[in-house]
C-alpha cells in the first residue's frame, strides 16, 4: 500500500468542532440558537437512520435540529403549506426536506418551495445557478465535503485533471462545478461514458458518486491521484462498499478516502455547516 487514508471521521470532527464555536457565537451575537429544520415524509428505514443522525449532530453542535414527521399520505399541498410556515418563521434558518419523498409528492416542487436563503441542501435552482455563475450560495452538503477532503490533503487543485463519475444534481453536477470554481480541467463521466478506464487513469483527481460496488478499478487508478469515492453501497453479505476498489486504488494513489467513514460523516458535518453559515448570513442580508 503506497496510498493515505483521507480520514472522513476525523475531519468531519475537526469541521463539527468548528461549527459548534460558530453556533455559539450566533447564540451569543442574536439571543437564540441557529434553528435546523428537517422534514421527514413517510417511513422509510434508511432515511429514518439518515435524519435520527442529523437531529444528534446538530445537538452536538449546539443547534436546535427539530424534525417534522409527516405520515406517507400526506398531500403536496399540507407538504408545501409546512414549508411556507417554516420559510416565515424567523427562528428557522435552514430547512431541509428528506429525500427521495414518497410516490405521490414531486421532489422539484418540494425543493423549489423552500427559500433559497434557508436552502442547507443547496439544491433550489436559485443556488444551483449561483454554483455555476461562481456567486455565493448554500452548496449541497456532500459536494462540499468533498471538496473539504480534497482540502486536507494539501495538494493544489489549480491545473490538475479531474474526472467526475455520476451526474446527479445533488452529487456529481455540483460537484463538477466546485472542482472547476478551484480550476481543475474537468471530465464529466456517467453511464453512457466510453472508455471510462481510459479516463480515470489520465485524472488526478477523481470523483466517483455511481452507487456502483467496486466500479472503479485499483489498475484504473493513475499513480499519485487523490480518489474520493462517495457512493454506498449494501452488499448481500449486510456490508458496506464503495464505488471504488479500496485495496486496489490504495496500491497506486496518493490518497483514498474509504467507505465507511469518508464522504459519509463530512456530508453530515457540511449540513451542519451549511445551516450555520445560512444563519449568518440571514442576519447579514
Ligand atoms: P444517482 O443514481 O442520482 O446518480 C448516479 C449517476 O451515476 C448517474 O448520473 C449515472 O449516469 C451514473 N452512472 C450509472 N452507472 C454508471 C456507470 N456504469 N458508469 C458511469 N456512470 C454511471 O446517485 P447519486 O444520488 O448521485 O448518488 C451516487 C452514490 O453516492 C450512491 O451510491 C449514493 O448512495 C451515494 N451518496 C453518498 C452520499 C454520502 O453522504 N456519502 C450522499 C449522497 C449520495
Amino acid at each position: 500500500m503506497s496510498g493515505r487514508l483521507l480520514d472522513g471521521r476525523a475531519v468531519a470532527k475537526a469541521v463539527r468542532a468548528e461549527v459548534a464555536t460558530d453556533a455559539a457565537r450566533f447564540l451569543a451575537e442574536h439571543g437564540r440558537p441557529v434553528g435546523l429544520d428537517v422534514v421527514l415524509v413517510g417511513e422509510d428505514p434508511a432515511s429514518q437512520v439518515y435524519v435520527r443522525n442529523k437531529e444528534k449532530a446538530a445537538a452536538q453542535a449546539g443547534i436546535r435540529g427539530r424534525v417534522h414527521r409527516l405520515a406517507a399520505d400526506t398531500s403536496q399541498a399540507a407538504l408545501l403549506s409546512l414549508l411556507a410556515e417554516l420559510n416565515a418563521d424567523d427562528a428557522v434558518d435552514g430547512i431541509l426536506v428528506q429525500l427521495p419523498v414518497p410516490q405521490g409528492l414531486d421532489e422539484l416542487t418540494t425543493t423549489d418551495a423552500i427559500d433559497p436563503a434557508k436552502d442547507v441542501d443547496g439544491l433550489h435552482p436559485l443556488n444551483a445557478g449561483r454554483l455555476v455563475a461562481g456567486r455565493p450560495g448554500l452548496r449541497p452538503c456532500t459536494p462540499r465535503g468533498c471538496m473539504r477532503l480534497l482540502e486536507e490533503t494539501g495538494v493544489a487543485l489549480s491545473g490538475k485533471r479531474a474526472i467526475v463519475i455520476g451526474r446527479s444534481n445533488l452529487v456529481g453536477k455540483p460537484i463538477g462545478q466546485m472542482l472547476l470554481a478551484a480550476s481543475c480541467t474537468v471530465t464529466m463521466a456517467h453511464s453512457r461514458t466510453v472508455d471510462l478506464a481510459d479516463r480515470v487513469r489520465e485524472s488526478d483527481v477523481v470523483i466517483a458518486a455511481v452507487g456502483r460496488p467496486h466500479l472503479v478499478r485499483g489498475d484504473w487508478v493513475k499513480p499519485g491521484a487523490i480518489v474520493i469515492d462517495v457512493g454506498i453501497n449494501r452488499l448481500d453479505d449486510g456490508s458496506l462498499a464503495g464505488d471504488v476498489d479500496f485495496d486496489g486504488a490504495m496500491e497506486r494513489a496518493a490518497w483514498v478516502s474509504p467507505v465507511p467513514r469518508g464522504v459519509g460523516p463530512m456530508t453530515i458535518a457540511m449540513l451542519l455547516r451549511n445551516a450555520v453559515d445560512a444563519a449568518f448570513a440571514r442576519r447579514a442580508a
